[in-house]
């Protein structure tokens, strides 16, 4: 819906070659509104607005774009490096065993996470990986840790209830030492909610440990909440990370704009499902997309004015108005496909609500098709690409030997071709030149 409101918006700006106060404060308050429905908590929503702003105004706006353009273009590439902004890869330079301080919400995936995450170091980085416990307050969450720590081919420290959480990281670290352990993962307790006694507890397993990492690991559905969970964290301890759990369900993830911004610290990992290996390196181009509702939409929407002719786009259109649409033509638009990358790339790049629908379109397959109608015309004579209708059986089986597809697949391409042309009469109104017209910016 922003996608639409948008280019609306973007219409009416066409032809200004500035951005100004007057010009974007609709497009703002679009912006301001995709933020907050994907959950960006409001004083961070009203930060990044500012700062978008200030960027923009005055902007010299390229080209073919409108101020409208541009600026999408300005609030993507802004989301995209606040959330980017000094990533780097979990830190293990310590004195081994480097030790991983997970911190966070019950519930948020800690357990999970820190074995995705051991199973990652050890797949990855080629380290040997200790994972141990500290939530003794659910007898059912050591079991829990030593169960994904053995599907991560992990080790695992035994703890129990009885003992208190600084006695277990130690003894733990005790043992890493003397094991030759490369990386210690502490999984620690969480509560509902933030209360006084978690948090006392964390800061001294944090100075009992002196960890090299200590991440927080928050559930991306959280919402509007997360600012003040991740509050809560910054104030007690010193964090190094952060992980976004849950990102495979169907939330817009604006709290990963909200947690980056509060804490300071960089977002290395998303988890991706309930699974051991459901863990990627974090994507901020790729989320900017997903927060702002479109998908790569902007990406795209680049690509497609970077690849479109605009003048061989209003040759067409004039040749559609006289009704010349010939073969040539027909080439040239599969042409401009293959240049924007193909239908895969393509359809990498769409939101996943209309992916989804075109789910059960074989892409490989497609792009094979059109590879073979560029040979098919390929193998016709300029004289055959102009006038069709000279396409009788002889020049059929010539072209279908030429480009080495059987005689039946050359009518196939003649019969879309007609579809086409006819269709393409029928819009010779201003139809299509406003298509191409929005296209080419
Ligand atoms: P903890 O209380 O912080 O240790 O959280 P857990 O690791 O026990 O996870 C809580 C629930 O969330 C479990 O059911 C996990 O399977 C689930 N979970 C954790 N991470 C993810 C994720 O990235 N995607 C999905 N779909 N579920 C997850
Ligand atoms: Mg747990």
């Amino acid at each position: 819906a922003l996608t639409e409101k948008l280019s609306r918006l973007a219409k009416e700006l066409r032809g200004q070659a500035r951005i100004t106060e007057a010009n974007v404060q609709d497009m703002l308050r679009e912006v301001r509104l995709a933020l907050l429905e994907a959950d960006v908590a409001l004083p961070v929503v009203r930060d990044f607005i500012a700062r978008v702003k200030d960027k923009a105004m005055g902007q010299e706006v390229l080209g073919s774009l409108s101020p409208g353009q541009a600026l999408v273009g300005i609030v993507n590439r802004e989301l995209a490096a606040t959330m980017g902004e000094g990533v780097s890869d979990i830190n293990l330079a310590a004195q081994p065993p480097a030790v991983i301080l997970m911190a966070g919400l019950q519930g948020a995936g800690k357990t999970t996470t820190t074995a995705k995450l051991a199973k990652y170091l050890i797949e990855k980085r080629k380290k040997k990986v200790l994972t141990v416990s500290g939530d003794v307050y659910r007898p059912a969450a050591i079991e829990q840790l030593k169960t994904v720590t053995g599907q991560a081919g992990a080790e695992w420290f035994p703890s129990s209830p009885e003992q208190k959480p600084v006695d277990i990281a130690r003894a733990a670290v005790d043992f890493a030492r003397r094991q030759y352990f490369d990386v210690l993962l502490v999984d620690t307790a969480g509560r509902l909610a933030v209360d006084e006694a978690m948090m006392r507890e964390i800061r001294e397993l944090h100075a009992a440990l002196n960890p090299v990492e200590t991440l927080f690991v928050v559930d991306a559905m959280q919402g509007q909440d997360a600012i003040n969970t991740a509050k809560a964290f910054k104030e007690a301890l010193p964090l190094t990370g952060i992980i976004l759990t849950k990102m495979d369900g169907d939330s817009r993830g604006g709290a990963a704009l909200s947690v980056r911004q509060v804490t300071g610290a960089p977002i290395k990992f998303a988890g991706v499902s309930e699974k051991i290996d459901g863990l990627e390196v974090f994507d901020a181009e790729r989320h900017a997309g997903r927060i702002l509702g479109m998908g790569d939409i902007v990406a795209l929407v680049e690509q497609v004015t970077a690849g479109v002719d605009v003048q061989a786009a209003q040759r067409l259109a004039a040749k559609v108005k006289t009704g010349e649409f010939d073969l040539n033509d027909f080439l040239a638009q599969i042409q401009q496909m293959k240049q924007m990358g193909g239908l895969s790339s393509l359809m990498e790049k769409l939101p996943a609500q209309m992916t989804a629908k075109a789910g059960n379109v074989d892409m490989a397959k497609a792009e094979r098709d059109i590879r073979r109608k560029e040979g098919i015309i390929n193998s016709m004579t300029p004289l055959e690409r102009r006038k069709p209708e000279l396409i009788k059986a002889t020049r059929k089986r010539r072209i279908a030997t030429g480009a080495g597809v059987q005689v039946q697949e050359v009518n196939r391409l003649l019969n879309e071709f007609e579809q086409m042309q006819g269709m393409m009469k029928k819009m010779k109104g201003g139809g299509l030149m406003k298509m191409m017209k929005r296209m080419g910016g």
